[in-house]
């Protein structure tokens, strides 16, 4: 249920229904925005008599919210939210380029596409430390070590570090990291999500291989409904019958997300094609659908990568395509 406050409503008023609706046993959300205020009641609201809170002098109106998600509902938050990581803002017209590669591999490789890419345009550093590998003979990443490289490329640029985490049992290692990714294949390990609501560092949550955009939705609702307000959706790519590429962007995804819900959305265009070359033009296309981001694979050797080789961008490849991705930016400001 939402209370829709009436402008300049009282504010003791308001306080005290705050304190009254809490009585019952109910959360509340309180979105303040430009033009109004809203109360989110999360829990049992049966017991909610609508008819005596409309009656309320400071009530504007009130509506039942018939989706199960609820923080991460539009309607309890009119306004986009804005994450923060560090000095780099994401959503309600802030846009972000995040770029590095699969996979942490030597110190010499992680510097050279930090300074690479940040020379290019981007905002922050990707690259994975723990990786899901869908063989276990793979490539499954530097660990720890690979985590204290991207703090080292972190100080030779100054950019923020996007990096996955697979198990609740590694947070103590992400205490440093400034925004941590929830891989496609977590995005329903609702231990982690918990544990990720409750550590408070944005969160960059992926959509499932095969996941619907409201399954998405619940499990930003796991992060929210356990304290942290931080998160970020990513649309990378869903399985469908797609033969010549590695998954099927799902860019409608974009505009109904951002219709739904007042997170920021970000698109990964490499792991939604799998190939190198696929990548430009799709990322152009989630500029224009309204992404708040895009997130694209770059390696300085691509051909000798440790992982996903074929979808990555050389630096002079990225940095022709952020200059693109601005002009599309342009048209649509
Ligand atoms: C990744 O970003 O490196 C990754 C493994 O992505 P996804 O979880 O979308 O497959
Ligand atoms: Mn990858």
């Amino acid at each position: 249920m939402i209370v829709v406050m009436k402008k300049n409503a009282d504010k003791e008023k308001q306080d005290r229904l705050v304190d009254w609706l809490k009585s019952m046993g109910l959360g509340i959300h309180v979105s303040v925005g430009e033009f109004q205020t809203v109360l989110g009641l999360i829990g049992d609201t049966s017991k909610v008599d609508m008819d005596l809170l409309e009656s309320l002098d400071i009530v504007e109106s009130v509506k039942r919210v018939s989706e199960t998600f609820k923080c991460v509902n539009r309607k309890f938050h009119p306004d986009d939210s804005v994450v923060e990581i560090g000095s780099v803002k994401v959503g309600g017209g802030h846009f972000c380029m995040i770029a590095g590669p699969c996979s942490v591999e030597t110190e010499e490789q992680i510097v050279t596409v930090a300074k690479a890419v940040k020379a290019a345009g981007a905002d922050m550093l990707r690259g994975g430390a723990f990786k899901p590998r869908t063989s276990p003979y793979d490539f499954q990443g530097l660990k720890a070590q690979g985590l204290e490289l991207l703090k080292i490329a972190r100080a030779e640029t100054g950019l923020p570090i996007v990096t996955e985490i697979m198990s609740a049992d590694a947070l103590p290692l992400f205490e440093d990291v400034d925004l941590l990714q929830v891989g496609a294949r977590n995005m329903q390990n609702f231990d982690l999500l918990k544990e990720l609501g409750h550590f408070g560092k944005p969160v960059l949550l992926k959509r499932g291989l095969a996941n619907t955009l409201k399954e998405l939705l619940m499990s930003a609702e796991y992060i929210m409904a356990s304290g942290n307000e931080q998160v970020i959706l990513c649309e990378r790519g869903i399985r469908t019958y797609s033969d010549y590429l590695r998954n099927t962007l799902d860019l409608a995804a974009v505009p109904m997300l951002h219709e739904l819900s007042h997170l920021p959305v970000v698109v990964d265009p490499s792991h939604a094609t799998g190939i190198a070359r696929m990548v430009p033009p799709m990322a152009l296309a989630a500029a224009a659908s309204g992404a708040d981001g895009i997130m694209i694979e770059v390696h300085n050797d691509p051909i000798h990568a440790l992982c996903d080789g074929a979808q990555s961008l050389k630096p002079e490849e990225y940095a022709a395509l952020v200059k693109k991705v601005q002009a599309v930016r342009e048209v649509l400001a």
